[in-house]
Parts: C-alpha cells; structure tokens; sequence
C-alpha cells in the first residue's frame, strides 16, 4: 500500500451531485426506519437500503484514472482480468465486532468521496485461502472495520471524524510508517508490520491480516517481481561501476543510463505494481537513492 492524493476536487461533479442527493435520502430513509421500529426491540427488522451511487461509472473512471488500475490496498494491477471493485473502506450494510455481524454499518457513508477505493476481488472480498501450513483459513475485508480496542465506534454521521481505525486508508495514512517488506533474498515479497516506537504496528498488523496482504498468491507475486527488480539493481551497479572505470567510454555511458531509467521505469513510479515494495528494497540495496 502507498500514501495516494486523491482530493473531493478530483471528484466528476455530475456524479459529486448524485451521490449527495443519494446520501439525504439514506439519511432520511434511515431516520425513518427509527421511527418505525421504535419500541419493537429485537424483533425489529433490518435497515435496507439499495446504494447505487458508489456503483456509478464516472466514479469508477475516476477512481481508475487516479490509482491506474491498481488495487488501494496490495497494488496489484486488476485492470488486464478484472473491472475496479469499488469498496466501501468504512462497510456501509454491516461490521463485524467480535464475531459478530452488526447492522447497519456506515451507511451515511455509503457515497463519501473519501470512503470509495478500488480495490481487488482478493482484498475485497472474504474467501477461503490457503495460508501457511495448508491451514485454510476465510481472508479479506468484506465487512470487517476493526478499530482500537475500547474506543468508541462510529454509529452516526459525523462520528466517525473521532474514530480510531485500526485498518490503513492509503489517503489518509502513510502506510509505509506501518507496514514493511522483507528484502532478504529467501522471503523477499513477504510484508510485515513495521516497528513504531519499537514495537510492533498494530495498523500495519491489522490491515496485514484483513485486508490478506499476506496471502499465498500475492506474496508469489510479489517474489517474482522482487527478484526481476533485484536482477535489475545488479545490473544497475554493474554498468554504474563500468561506467565509473571508463569515464570517455560513451557506450558504458549509455548502458547505465538505460539501466537507470528502467528502474525507474519499470519499479520506481508510484504508477507501477507493488512500488510500495520496490522502493523499500531500492532504499536496502541502493543506499542514498532518494525516491
Ligand atoms: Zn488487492
């Protein structure tokens, strides 16, 4: 995950004016629903509502234009297999506490600008995975919204500007504080919580774990791209040290220049899968580079 500027200015206004007549009439539909269910306890029944404004295409182009097809939360690249999955960061119908599902979620939110990323099937959505030790265990958000143990929960608008979240919101946070990528050549593409104050994130422990940044297929993903990024820093030095021994030579010259805009190219753009990774492994192996 990277830190992302994506400002309500960059929101289409056509859909900027869907979304808030969407969101008064949530709120009075929900206002609404209290008085009907006033008094009726348990027995009373659930809050729907039909959103459509986060499923409206000029969000969806928006959210693809800033974030260039890549997943908010592990940065993989969906755009090639799959359209945008537009998740709710705060779940709109639902959260879980404890093991419990509790309704409603954050439906006030349900078309906040700041509350929309795209986001990837595996992420997004909670399945069976296959994690270490063959253990197969049920990953990804869905409706989970975990936030520090004994604050208190958002349960009306506005409320939520007081919330401790304890998952990462890449416009909000700056993920790399809590989350590190292990660069030893053996487990290079694993992820872990980063120290803060010498112990460990419990942020970066949690968004590792809801949103599965650490499943299977995407720590093989990673690997692969990490080891081809390795390959090029080698090479990057190698020309680098020709280069230096042979200052006239201008084909020297020019093999290290193309290796040094490959790496940029190709790992070093916030446009690129798993920059998050690739410049933590630049910063271990190329010491002094600035990115
Ligand atoms: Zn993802």
């Amino acid at each position: 995950m990277i830190h992302v500027d994506r400002p309500i200015t960059k929101a289409p206004p056509d859909w900027l004016t869907v979304a808030k007549e969407e969101q008064a009439l949530v709120e009075t539909a929900y206002a609404e629903y209290q008085k009907a269910v006033k008094g009726k306890g348990k027995n009373r029944p659930e809050f729907v509502y039909e959103f459509k404004a986060y499923g409206h295409v000029l969000l969806r182009d928006a959210l693809n234009s800033v974030y260039g097809f890549k997943c908010a939360y592990c940065e993989s690249y969906f755009g090639a297999t799959q359209p945008v999955a537009v998740e709710h960061y705060r779940p709109k119908g639902a959260f879980v506490e404890g093991k419990v599902k509790v309704k409603p979620g954050y439906f006030w939110l349900a078309s906040a600008w700041e509350n929309l990323l795209p986001s990837c099937t595996d992420c997004n959505s909670p399945r069976r995975q296959e994690m270490v030790a063959g253990k197969k265990v049920v990953r990804g958000k869905g409706n989970f919204f975990p936030i520090v143990p004994g604050s208190r929960r958002a349960r009306r608008p506005g409320q939520e500007k007081n919330e401790q979240p304890l998952l990462l919101h890449p416009e909000v946070d700056q993920p790399d504080q809590h989350l590190e990528f292990i660069t030893d050549h053996d487990r290079v593409g694993l992820v872990r919580p980063a120290l803060v104050n010498g112990s460990e994130s419990a942020r970066g422990a949690a968004s590792v774990d809801v949103y599965a940044l650490d499943r299977p297929q995407l720590i093989q993903a990673r690997s692969e791209h990490a080891k081809r990024l390795i390959s090029h820093i080698r090479n990057t030095r190698l020309t680098h040290e020709l280069h230096q021994s042979k200052p006239g030579d201008a084909s020297a010259r020019q093999a290290y220049e193309d290796n040094w805009n490959d790496l940029h190219a190709l790992y070093l753009s916030p446009a690129n899968p798993y920059f998050a990774m690739a410049r933590h492994i630049v910063r271990a192996k190329l010491p002094g580079i600035h990115i």
